[in-house]
């Protein structure tokens, strides 16, 4: 892009080039009247990425300026888009009123200036964010051989940090799925392949940006403590990239920053750990095409609340490892299951409880509007009426800590209550936020602006009444503006004292005499300005009223969390309820009991289907003495990935201190959750799906370590048998002797139910099918013992291949088990011996019998020899036959 100061450049264009030259690598939205422009590059940029016009302006340097605008009042729809497309928004606002700039002089360009940056991690419009969501910035360094990792959602003021090192950062970002992630210029290399696959954008920054002291610094001043050490203890590398963010905030925001809470440290081993490919395998929060739909959130949200929807999303992501954590958890819910009608009632409340956290944050931006005002209101109404409901109650300790957060917000209320309308308008500018009766000046300025014509019209009775003219009357035009007018006749005694002492003359015409009032040009100024009086007057209103909010932000947002907990609390107690689930017990043992366990997910697909429900099953490990792995045979489509899951998801709906489907469950702490699908498809990310398959196995049988629950559905699928069997076997008998987790492990190979006899832990199971005149029935029941066969053809039968095909498979598996059975050797001779894959062999009874005797019929037929006639006859002879 050229820069500024040639000969050509107009004054506005030297502005703009000088305040891009500061954002170059972001597209600047130039703020002209009612548009945002966008001019050279960034016009071309944005006009193709949004598709919209691209014109021309001018001309710079000879050549024409492209050019291209949306509209200030539609621009967060086009930041979005921008966003989505990987760019970033500087915004550049008017930062005077143009009256102002033509005070300087006929050529002065209006002031402006970058008052925000908006980037993916730092969005607060509710639009652009996800209700559900959090919308996180994270911040990653090392500092020697120490990383960290923070995070904070903006929109929420929600503000982590936990050390990191460069291999968890994966599993981490997989875990928050922040929408940004700062780093230093020079990791950049390594991030950028550890995000590949993650929809995170990168924005690298200098080292600076991440110093330590200077970090501090930020902190300390951002929350107004003399030393960080009041929040907690951090490494100098937390404090780096906590005060990274803070830095970034600073920068997009503009010196707006936004209400973030202390920093909260999470400790090494508080959650479990979960990394990306086992979150995509268990459809946690989203489905494998990236939908919400068949997800486990999906089943188990029941949630009514935004702040209760990103609470249960947050926990999913981050199971706890702290047994007292889930026990208090799990306490709330059995309280609010057994108080049903109560639950109910709560449930009822805080439907109408507004998403308080981001309307806070959005005041503190402020970027808030008056129903972020109202937002609060309401939320802290909802919260006193759900407050007085558990006052009787005798509360467990986390219901009894919410509980008590709702409390005491009365004199914020009562002045919100008596400040603001019901249901305001969007915007501040077209008024009518502040309640008739708060003030009597906006009162009486209303009441001018609404009833000035009723007032005028008082005025000309009195005025009648006091001169004794009865067609008096107060007239408006545009130049003399309000004025009283007699005809010429009465003009006289109006004219002369005393009634001249209080009518001013003003004009006279052909036939009328005009006057004026001291009341009445005083009404009139008064009824001109009213309009804008009373909205300048609410907007000093609204101002005073944010300040309120925000001078106790603390204290509202701790009363948005309790909202969110005991929504999620009664939401898990109404799905407990409705769906039959059962309180799990929780312990420092690393046994695994489940007794009729469920797969939410598919229980709820097959009802939705009708016809035959949830076969619930069993699943128990005792490492210390008993099994440690179940080894899984049965036949495809049998339920064996459905087992897997369900248990996977089991433990990690027990660690979130939810009730889980299940009669009965008692889960010894479960560290670290992973779970593997062989060959599964992958061709997206470009590598095979068995280099993929190996590269996950591997990243288990490295770190699992005894307290891991592993799942493995058909590892070693995606290659040869033998090369399949191999390392299916070796990656067994590596969880038993190694890594010694509880393992379900899911294979087609029967040669594997070999090794229950060899390792100790390792017992063999089956998903059990009935045989019946040939086809398989699922029965989906898990039982002791290997399956004898794999129903492989009968599956295949159902699944409707041609009768043919089906056929002849029967005749090969039979042979090559022969051949089996008469020792391995025999088995290639066997099957050479086949005439394999002749569709001949084994499709006679598909054959009709009647088609060979019209063929019999044509070859003695020689067509040369017949007649016509002769022609005609075999037609109806032939068709005869077939
Ligand atoms: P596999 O992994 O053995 O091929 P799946 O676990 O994919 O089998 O299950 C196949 C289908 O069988 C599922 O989509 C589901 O409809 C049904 N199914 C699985 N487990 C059960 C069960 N316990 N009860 C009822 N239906 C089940």
């Amino acid at each position: 892009m050229a820069t500024a100061g040639t000969t050509t450049v107009t004054p506005m264009m030297a502005q703009f080039l000088e305040i891009k030259s500061q954002y170059k690598d972001a597209l600047l939205f130039y703020r002209m009247g009612d548009f945002y422009e966008m001019f050279f590059d960034d016009a071309v940029a944005a006009a193709a990425a949004l598709d919209i016009a691209l014109t021309k302006r001018g001309k710079h340097n000879g050549a024409d300026i492209p050019m291209c605008g949306v509209p200030v009042h539609s621009a967060e729809g086009y930041f979005l888009t921008l966003i989505r497309k990987g760019f970033r928004v500087a915004v550049c606002e008017q930062l005077e009123d143009p009256a102002e700039a033509k005070k300087r002089g006929y050529k002065a360009v209006v002031k402006r200036g970058v008052v925000r940056l908006v980037t993916p991690g730092t969005l607060t419009e509710d639009s652009l964010l996800e209700a559900r969501r959090n919308n996180y910035l994270a911040a990653f360094a090392t500092v020697r051989n120490e990383a960290a990792l923070a995070w904070a959602d903006i929109s929420t003021g929600e503000f982590h940090v936990t050390s990191c090192p460069l291999v968890r950062l994966g599993p981490e970002l997989a875990r928050l799925a922040p929408r940004e992630l700062l780093i230093v210029d020079e990791n950049e290399p390594d991030c950028a392949d550890i995000v590949s696959d993650l929809d995170v954008s990168l924005t690298p920054l200098a080292r600076s940006s991440f110093d330590s002291t200077s970090s501090e610094k930020r902190l300390t001043a951002l929350f107004d403590v003399n030393t960080i050490d009041a929040f907690g203890q951090f490494s100098r590398v937390e404090l780096s990239v906590l005060g990274a963010i803070v830095e970034y905030l600073d920068i997009t925001q503009k010196g707006n920053l936004p209400l973030l809470r202390p920093p909260v440290r999470e400790g090494a081993g508080a959650v479990m750990q979960i990394d990306a490919a086992t979150r995509r395998n268990l459809e946690l929060t989203c489905n494998m095409a990236g939908g919400r739909d068949g997800s486990l959130v999906a089943a188990i949200d029941r949630t009514v609340t935004a702040g209760g929807g990103r609470l249960l999303e947050k926990r999913l992501s981050s199971p706890s490892m702290d047994l007292s954590t889930i026990g208090a958890r799990l306490d709330s819910i059995s309280y609010l299951l057994e108080k049903s009608k109560l639950t109910a009632g709560l449930r009822a409340t805080l439907k109408k409880c507004p998403d308080m956290d981001r309307a806070l944050s959005r005041l503190a931006l402020d970027r808030a509007g008056p129903r972020d005002l109202t937002a609060i209101r309401n939320g802290l109404g909802q919260s006193q009426q759900i407050s007085k409901r558990l006052k009787e109650e005798n509360l467990p300790p986390l219901l009894g800590i919410s509980a008590t957060a709702l409390n005491g917000h009365n004199k914020l209320l009562d002045l919100l209550d008596a400040a603001l309308v019901a249901e305001p308008p969007l915007l501040l500018r077209d008024g009518g936020v502040i309640a008739p009766g708060y003030d009597e000046e906006l009162d009486e300025a209303r009441l001018l602006r609404d009833e000035g014509r009723g007032i005028i019209a008082k005025l000309q009775t009195e005025y009648a009444d006091q001169t004794g003219i009865s067609t008096l009357k107060i007239k408006h035009n545009n130049v003399l503006g309000y004025f009283i007018e007699t005809t010429a006749t009465h003009a006289a005694k109006m004219l002369s004292e005393p009634l001249s002492e209080v009518f001013i003359h003003r004009q006279t015409t052909a036939n009328a005499v005009r006057f004026t009032t001291v009341p009445l040009s005083e009404l009139e100024t008064k009824i001109l300005n009213a309009g804008q009086r009373a909205l300048s007057i609410e907007k000093r209103h609204y101002a005073a009223l944010k300040e309120a909010v925000l001078a106790v932000s603390d204290k509202v947002s701790s009363a948005a969390s309790a909202i969110a907990e005991i929504d999620l609390a009664a939401a898990f107690a109404d799905l407990a309820a409705g769906e039959g689930w059962c309180k799990p017990t929780v312990d420092n043992s690393r046994d695994f009991e489940v007794i009729a366990g469920r797969h939410p997910v598919v229980e709820l697909a097959l009802r939705k289907q009708g016809g035959a429900g949830f076969i619930a099953n069993d699943c128990a490990f005792q490492p210390g003495g008993g099994a440690s792995i179940w080894l899984l045979t049965g036949p495809n489509m049998a339920g064996k990935s459905t087992f897997l899951r369900q248990n996977a998801l089991i433990a990690l709906l027990a660690q979130i201190g939810c009730f889980v489907p299940a009669k009965s469950a008692r889960i010894g702490l479960v560290s670290q959750l992973f779970s593997r699908v062989g060959a599964s498809d992958d061709l997206a990310r470009g590598r095979s799906t068995f280099m993929v398959e190996m590269v996950e196995t591997a990243a288990i049988l490295n770190q699992a370590d005894e307290r891991a629950f592993v799942i493995l559905d058909e590892i070693g699928r995606g290659t040869a048998t033998y090369d399949g069997l191999s390392i299916a076997w070796a990656t067994l008998e590596h969880l038993h002797d190694a890594n010694k987790c509880r393992a379900l492990f899911a294979t087609h190979y029967h040669e594997m139910t070999t090794l229950a006899e060899k390792l100790s832990g390792v017992e063999n199971s089956t998903v059990a099918v009935k045989e019946w005149e040939g086809d398989v029935i699922f029965l989906h029941e898990v039982r002791k013992g290997a399956a004898d066969r794999s129903y492989g053809v009968q599956v295949a039968k159902l699944a409707g291949l041609p009768e043919a095909v089906v056929n002849r498979a029967r005749v090969v598996l039979e042979a090559l088990e022969k051949g089996e059975r008469e020792g391995g050797v025999r088995q290639k001779a066997l099957i050479d011996d086949l005439p394999l894959f002749s569709i001949a062999a084994t499709a006679q009874p598909s054959v009709p019998a009647k088609s060979s005797a019209v063929e019999e019929r044509l070859n003695e037929t020689q067509p040369d020899e017949l007649t016509a006639k002769q022609a005609l006859d075999l037609v109806y002879e032939l068709k005869d036959l077939s």
